[in-house]
């Protein structure tokens, strides 16, 4: 029987072309199935959702997004999901999806560093690459995502260069696999994933990110709490550490009730409880302050989201949390 692959569209680069001053949002995407490679016994059908850049993503259409591919999920009416994204956000998009989906239904983002006009147009080759990762059969990978010839993890990719079509790139793990002329060479599985429990996901958007620098106040903190954010995640230095006037502001707000999140801006390795010098992550975390392993702050604020709308408590939280 045919493999029915679902390409659903939500604009970025892949589907642009140049205008007056620069890219914006074309007519579609340039794919000729046939030039592209695809094997014939693969059934597409294309379905839009959006026609966005990806910094206009925010977490509720993420959220529109998750609940669509959840419900993908549940109907098994296809073998295999594609989503076309920009690439500033796919990460936070395919992570939210990867968050929520039992991984039962091969789901795969793609995206294109370059627009259909530019030469060496990255986009075709990268949705063939896509659709061939989400009609290979491969299950229980969680939400992957595929350019430069690359097959990453949902959880773990990020993109790491403005330009480079090999931009995406997961620091410290690589890629799962790749996809090359004859097919899709998987290499290994990751052993756990962060998963939130079954069900439809539900949003609490009220979940600051605060990103340390030398020198920083905590006026940041402080304004979140005082607006009455929940949830703070704060992206610390090195092991999770702040200076001494954000770890006051911090203090403060775990007192009023405000959960914090430590995670750290390095570009690889955990937080954990070495330093116990004022603001290291030893005082913060005896403040009451959770940790978040060695995943980026952007990824973590929605994973807080997911949680805080679905009413899990800190314990909860903390039991997810502490498997990083
Ligand atoms: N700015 C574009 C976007 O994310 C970049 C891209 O798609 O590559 O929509």
């Amino acid at each position: 029987m045919a493999d029915r692959i679902l390409v659903l569209s939500t604009g970025g680069t892949i589907e642009m072309a140049p205008g007056k001053k620069g890219l914006v949002i074309g007519p579609g995407m340039h794919f000729d199935r046939n030039t592209a490679g695809i094997p014939p016994g693969v059934v597409l059908e294309n379905q839009r959702m959006f026609s966005l850049p990806s910094p206009h993503m925010t977490p509720e259409l993420m959220l529109r997004l998750t609940l669509r591919l959840q419900e993908l999920e549940a109907s098994g009416e296809y073998d295999g999901v594609v989503v076309t994204h920009g690439t500033d956000t796919l990460e936070e998009s395919a992570f939210l999806a990867d968050l929520h989906l039992r991984g039962s239904l091969p789901v795969v983002f793609t995206a294109a560093m370059r627009s259909a006009g530019e030469m060496g147009v990255d986009g075709p080759r990268n949705l063939r690459a896509a659709i061939l990762t989400a009609g290979s059969k491969i299950h229980d990978l969680g939400v992957l995502v595929v350019l430069g010839d690359e097959i990453h993890a949902a959880g773990r990719v990020t993109k790491t260069c403005t330009s480079n079509i090999s931009s995406f790139n997961s620091p410290g793990y690589g890629p799962l696999g790749f996809v090359d002329e004859d097919g899709v060479i998987l290499h290994r599985k990751p052993l756990w994933r962060l998963s939130m429990p079954p069900g439809p996901a539900v949003l609490d958007t009220r979940v600051g990110l605060v990103r340390c620098a030398a020198g920083f106040g905590g006026e940041l903190v402080d304004y979140l709490a005082g607006q009455g954010y929940p949830a703070i995640v704060v992206e610390a230095f090195g092991r999770g550490n702040v200076p001494p006037e954000v770890a006051a502001s911090v203090k403060r707000a775990l007192a009023s009730g405000v959960m914090i999140v430590i995670t750290t801006r390095c570009y690889e390795g955990r937080v954990l409880g070495v330093y116990a010098y004022e603001g290291g992550c030893v005082d913060l975390m005896e403040a009451g302050a959770l940790t978040a392993g060695d995943m980026q702050g952007h990824k973590i604020r929605l994973m807080l989201m997911s949680s805080l709308g679905r009413g899990m408590c800190r314990e909860e939280i903390r039991s997810l949390l502490s498997r990083l």
